[in-house]
């Protein structure tokens, strides 16, 4: 189990300890065309802290990990990681592009997992594991290697490390995309629907693994789910979005139990 895995690992355990940074948007627009999609968005999430976006399809929660990752710019606003902006304020007081080279950093704090794995197909799973630290973060390939053991001895899969993608099943794909996340050390673990694409016997072996991930590291942990026990699972705290604004936040407990806003309300029972 992971717990066993993490008392032989001591020092050099796989899940990252230590100062995180958190994130927050300040004002954030942003716009596909004439569709605004987040408006004038503030939100943060404290370092370490595990926030979950809930809302309606369309309301704009892909969209802000998307942003995170750097896979789409915004329009308005500023983006902070820890105490870094993706983008840059000049004299004026307008928004101005970072340049690749800071861009590229701020990435490197940030791992994401997405609905579809996303795995390399034409590489093995210990080159899935291994390509990103030995070319972005120029780690030695031994190291990248006992790391990918270690990482796949806590996904509960160390006996797949030669196998290709196409011979493990959806759940297996999904918890070497959650090692390969991990292996780039980041601060940030973003989880975009991780679970939705998965036969239903499935889902519980994935959503048990991140959530003892959360409990055992200090990743600051933003996450879209549909599966609201999940969300109730996992997150310090919830955000029920709607149209690209905050309807209501607050702990689990609060917004499944005694949700405030009617449209939360009516978002919740739609899925539950
Ligand atoms: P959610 O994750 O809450 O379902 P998204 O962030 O995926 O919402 O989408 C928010 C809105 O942005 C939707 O109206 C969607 O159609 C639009 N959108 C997202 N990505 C793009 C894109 N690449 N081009 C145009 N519109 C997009």
């Amino acid at each position: 189990s992971l717990e066993k895995g993490a008392k032989t690992q001591s020092a050099a355990a796989p899940l990252p300890r230590g100062s995180t940074p958190g994130i927050r948007f300040e004002k954030v627009v942003k716009r596909f065309g004439r569709n605004v999609v987040l408006r004038e968005l503030d939100f943060s999430v404290a370092p370490g802290e595990r926030v979950t976006l809930i809302g309606p399809s369309g309301s704009g929660k892909t969209t802000i990990l998307r942003l995170l990752m750097t896979l789409e710019k915004l329009d308005e606003g500023l983006i902070w990681i820890g105490d870094q902006t993706l983008w840059h304020m000049d004299k004026g007081g307008k928004r101005v592009p970072a340049n690749q080279k800071h861009l590229h950093e701020m990435r490197k704090q940030v791992g994401m997992v997405f609905q579809q794995f996303n795995l390399f197909p034409n590489m093995n799973v210990r080159r899935n594991l291994t390509e990103g630290p030995v070319r972005v973060l120029g780690v030695s390939k031994d190291e990248a290697d006992e790391r990918a053991r270690k990482l796949l001895d806590l996904v509960g899969l160390a006996d797949k490390i030669d196998a290709h993608p196409s011979q493990l099943s959806g759940g297996q794909q999904q918890r070497v995309a959650i090692a390969r996340a991990l292996a780039m050390e980041p601060n940030v673990l973003l989880l975009d629907e991780v679970t939705s694409a998965l036969d239903p016997e499935l889902v519980v072996g994935v959503q048990d693994l991140l959530r003892d991930i959360a409990r055992e590291s200090d990743l600051t942990m933003l996450c879209v789910t549909h599966e609201m026990h999940f969300a109730k699972d996992i997150s310090d705290r919830v955000l029920m979005f709607d149209q690209g604004q905050i309807v209501e936040e607050g702990p689990p407990d609060q917004i499944f139990g005694e949700p405030a806003e009617q449209r939360t309300r009516d978002f919740l029972q739609a899925v539950l």
